[in-house]
């Protein structure tokens, strides 16, 4: 017996779950809202872990092709002072597959494959448990019946609300990001600076990592503790005498504002944020920690959508893992209650790992952007190898 399967959102948690269903040979619907693969830019880095991220590739039939993509060299880390001194460097060994960085685009690319996505669906509702099976309903008015519908549509999701009252809230926490270009002939200093891996500067309540991706390009991250409105008013929420507001949408106030949040920093260190291209505000929201629900037959979460939690190098991967389990379980599901039999033994074991991991990256963050920088330091030595 085939189940109609549905899976809202395209990102790395509902791909892989198509992916794998698909090396199963079971048919199954993607619905994303983007109204095509390279509508918006695909994002920064991801690194893989072993027993995450990359054993869900193995899952989908496609770590060799991983392994040719990725880059293990990525792995290396370097840390400074705020005054630029080199606090800890750590290279990367070049045979080191333990979390080897993949760029977003080229994982979607990987992923999507032989997909057939549906693009420009927008779904607003789901509705469980009605004559024809879970309803989806989409922007345009159109709606459509499935026996499962996994909700993959990340921090924001349609889905959630099916299942779950549940909805991010503001960790106290935000990013702005931005892109560098070309950095190897544009801005040889800062492509030595990064090296080949991530950058990292850690002050009082403020960061700014950067990490470089393939082909020349970087992202970096100016991270700092402040209200969400933070930009509204920066000498009463910040404490910049004489500084008031940031009009975010334009790039070049920004440019220039960003750096005064962080006086005093080496200038090799700011130019990160002064040769940015484009900024994009990123507030860090989460969901609560060890979020769960009581089953509803029909409908499940996984990735972003179950547990947002801060980006410390998990949510990808847990969503991919979760996203190649599921579909093992529903590909394994024949009989008419096996396919509930399977989502709420997914659920029971995807609410354990994730919970564990929110933890994991919630304490993290709090260190990371911390009143204490001497903590970010701490931190990394406990999880580096030596
Ligand atoms: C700056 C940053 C760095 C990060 N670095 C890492 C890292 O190194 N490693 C790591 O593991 N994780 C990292 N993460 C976390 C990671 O990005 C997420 O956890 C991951 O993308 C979650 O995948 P997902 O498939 O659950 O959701 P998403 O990636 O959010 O994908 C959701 C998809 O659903 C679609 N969608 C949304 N709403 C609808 C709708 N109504 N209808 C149809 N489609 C819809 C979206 O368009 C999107 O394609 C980072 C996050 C950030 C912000």
């Amino acid at each position: 017996m085939r189940h109609r399967i549905a899976v809202v959102g395209g990102g790395p948690g509902g791909l892989t779950f198509a992916r794998v269903l698909h090396r199963h040979d079971h048919p199954v619907t993607v619905l994303e809202r983007d109204p095509a693969p390279d509508a918006r830019p695909p994002g920064g880095t991801l690194d893989l872990h072993e027993k995450l991220g990359q054993l869900a590739l193995e899952k989908a039939g496609l770590l060799a092709e991983f392994q040719a993509l990725s880059r293990p060299e990525g792995q290396a880390m370097r840390i400074l002072d705020t005054d630029g001194t080199v606090l800890r460097d750590w290279p990367a060994r070049p045979d080191d597959q333990a979390h080897p960085e993949i760029d977003r685009g080229q994982l979607r690319d990987l992923l999507l494959g032989p997909l057939d996505v549906q693009w420009g669906r927008d779904v607003t509702e789901v509705v469980p448990e009605t004559e024809d099976g879970v309803l989806v309903r989409f922007a345009d008015g159109r709606q459509e019946a499935f026996d499962l519908v996994i909700g993959a549509d990340g921090a924001w999701s349609r889905v959630r609300p099916a299942v779950s009252p549940a909805t991010p809230h503001y960790t106290g926490i935000t990013a702005v990001e931005t892109s560098l270009d070309d950095v190897d002939t544009r801005h040889p200093d800062l492509a030595r600076l990064i090296g080949d891996g991530s950058l990292a500067v850690y002050g009082v309540n403020r960061a700014i990592v950067a990490q470089r991706n393939s082909g020349g390009h970087v992202k970096a991250y100016a991270q700092f503790r402040a209200p969400l409105d933070w930009h509204t008013n920066l000498e009463r929420h910040m404490g910049l005498i004489g500084h008031a507001d940031l009009d975010l949408a334009d790039v070049e106030a920004v440019r220039s504002g960003l750096p005064a949040l962080f006086d005093g920093w080496a200038a090799p260190v700011l130019d990160l944020l002064r040769h940015g291209t484009a900024f994009v505000h990123r507030p860090l929201y989460v969901l609560p920690v060890s979020h769960t629900w009581t089953h509803v037959p029909g409908v499940t979460l996984l990735g972003d959508a179950a547990h947002l939690m801060p980006p410390l190098g998990a949510g990808a991967n847990l969503a991919m893992l979760e996203g190649a389990e599921l579909a093992e379980s529903v590909a394994a599901a024949s009989g008419p209650g096996d396919l509930d039999e399977a989502v709420r033994a997914f659920e029971e074991q995807m609410w354990a790992r994730a919970g564990r991991w929110a933890k994991i990256t919630t304490a993290g963050l709090e260190r990371l952007v911390s009143p204490d920088p001497a903590e970010a330091i701490a931190l990394f030595d406990e999880v580096q190898p030596a």
